[in-house]
């Protein structure tokens, strides 16, 4: 947002963004603030875009769709702020190191002089008091020096801890801006990235590539019973079924809502139809318990979609195929999976 609005047209603007949220019951949350008033005062293309869309639809707008905004718009802006923060941090204890060193020079070049002059004052003619005096001298000169180093060495431990302390803060905000808040798992940055990278190495090393997509079967009659926070409680509980069929090279990433994919570089398709039906199992398996009152939810279940990379196949052909097969999935009954080549009724695993 400019920093040159005028104050009336910034009480416009806030004002404008209340009374939309208010209008669409949106809740007051700084992050879905920054998101109306982005809106409002029109600042940021695409995001007005995606919220003019999102608002034109009418229905009620989701907290998944609002954080999956805030996510994709302003991360990115928190990365930039942490990557200044540390920045100015480093740039800080430099300036410190630079300067005990400039001293510590200072301290030795005097030291030298005091012992050039020492020499300098030695000759045969020289008398017991003064070499007492000069001794004394050189003794405080020698101190001094000492103490400097001392300080020189502590000040750069310090820094040296300082900046491993730096890099592991912005390691953390780096992790953070890839992972979902929800579940734990990739987001969907992440996901676009290790796509990215099996791609490369499938294309570069000749080794296969596989995705499955995994999409919640009639979760939206889920959440309208049971409501959005046990919703979210059985998007945690997929996603840790489907972690715990992946290997630790394969990503498990929320790719939407209620929507996953598994993104296995180094993977062939039998592989990535074992995993898809181990998860699908173990879904539909388990009883669900409402965690606030223990109520039983019954089972879910999940839909599953499978497809191995082609070659020199785009990553977004890649994803549509997959996510007709996820769809035939869906048609043909849900709760199962459907590969490359499977007919639609030919996968049913249930
Ligand atoms: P289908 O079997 O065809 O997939 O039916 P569905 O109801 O699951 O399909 P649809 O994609 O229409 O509904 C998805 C619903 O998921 C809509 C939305 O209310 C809900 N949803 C999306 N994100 C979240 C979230 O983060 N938390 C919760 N609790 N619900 C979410
Ligand atoms: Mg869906
Ligand atoms: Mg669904």
């Amino acid at each position: 947002m400019s920093g040159r609005l005028q104050t009336s047209e910034g009480i416009d603007i806030a004002r404008k963004a209340l009374d939309l949220m208010a209008e669409r019951s949106v809740p007051p949350t700084p992050q879905n603030y920054a998101l109306f008033t982005h809106y409002a005062a029109d600042s940021n293309a695409g995001l007005c875009e995606e919220m003019r869309e999102a608002l034109d639809a009418g229905g009620p707008l989701e907290p998944a769709l609002l954080e999956d905004l805030y996510d994709r718009h302003f991360t990115f802006k928190r990365i930039q702020d942490a990557v200044m923060e540390v920045g100015g941090a480093m740039s800080r204890e430099l300036g410190a190191v630079v300067k005990t060193l400039e001293a510590a020079e200072r301290d030795t070049v005097a030291y030298g002089q005091v012992l050039a002059g020492a020499s300098g004052e030695l000759n045969e003619a020289t008398d017991a008091a003064s070499v007492k005096r000069m001794i004394e001298g050189l003794v405080a000169a020698t101190a001094r020096m000492q103490r400097r180093s001392r300080d020189l060495e502590k000040r750069l431990q310090e820094t040296s801890q300082e900046v491993s302390l730096l890099k592991t803060n912005l390691e953390k905000v780096r992790e953070e801006s890839m992972t979902d808040a929800l579940t734990g798992v990739a987001n969907r940055k992440r996901f676009d990235e290790a796509m990215r990278a099996a791609r490369r190495e499938a294309d570069l090393k000749n080794v296969p590539m596989s995705l499955i997509m995994c999409d919640i079967d009639h979760f939206k009659r889920f959440n309208d019973t049971w409501g959005h926070q046990t919703g979210d409680q059985i998007i945690r509980f997929v996603a840790a079924c489907l972690a715990r069929y992946s290997k630790d090279y394969h990503v498990v990433a929320r790719y939407g809502g209620e929507e996953f994919a598994i993104v296995l570089p180094r993977t062939q398709m039998e592989e990535a139809r074992t995993i898809a039906e181990k998860v699908r199992a173990t879904v539909e398996s388990k009883r669900l318990l409402r965690k606030s009152t223990n109520e039983d939810l019954g089972n879910i279940t999940v839909s599953l979609g499978v497809s191995q990379y082609r070659e020199g196949e785009s990553i977004e052909a890649l994803i549509e195929r997959c996510d007709t097969n996820l769809y035939k999935s869906k048609q043909t009954g849900r709760n199962r999976y459907t590969a490359d080549g499977d007919r639609g009724t030919g996968a049913v695993a249930a």
